[in-house]
């Protein structure tokens, strides 16, 4: 079904898509709506989202998942993923400009702002891998 809802940065109301049963709290009345408004405010916030999705998929590439494609030891603690994957997103709010993870037997991993708005994620473990995330706008 579909349900209109007004966009939290411009106020107009949008067509949002929602599951019948779907329960929707104030927070996802605003994410649905900016996630359909065509304002420049949701598009830019739909372009962070991207990049930070992209950026998140790198870390995965050479410290999750993908990482032995890369001869990598994937590294196995969830909570070191949880603040690598927090800190592309504080990157890409401009929150903060680096963080580097020393982790315990498996290198150094450093998510950073590029020159050009890009998300960029390092490892190094005696050598080197870094990927980028361009930004989407
Ligand atoms: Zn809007």
């Amino acid at each position: 079904m579909t349900t209109e809802l007004p966009c939290p940065s411009c106020g107009q109301l949008v067509m949002c898509r929602v599951s019948a049963d779907e329960e929707l709290t104030e927070q996802r009345e605003k994410d649905l709506a900016l996630s359909a408004c065509s304002c420049p405010a949701a598009r830019l916030d739909r372009a962070e989202k991207a990049q930070i999705a992209e950026a998140q998929d790198n870390i995965n590439m050479l410290c999750g998942e993908g990482a032995e494609e890369n001869s990598m030891q994937p590294i196995e603690c969830q909570d070191v993923h949880d603040i690598m994957n927090k800190a592309a997103e504080l990157v890409a709010k401009g929150k903060i400009f680096e963080l580097t993870v020393k982790v315990s037997g498996c290198g150094t991993v450093k998510i950073s702002a590029g020159t050009k708005g890009q998300i960029k994620v390092k490892r190094t473990v005696g050598f080197s891998e870094q990927l980028e995330a361009n930004q989407k706008y």
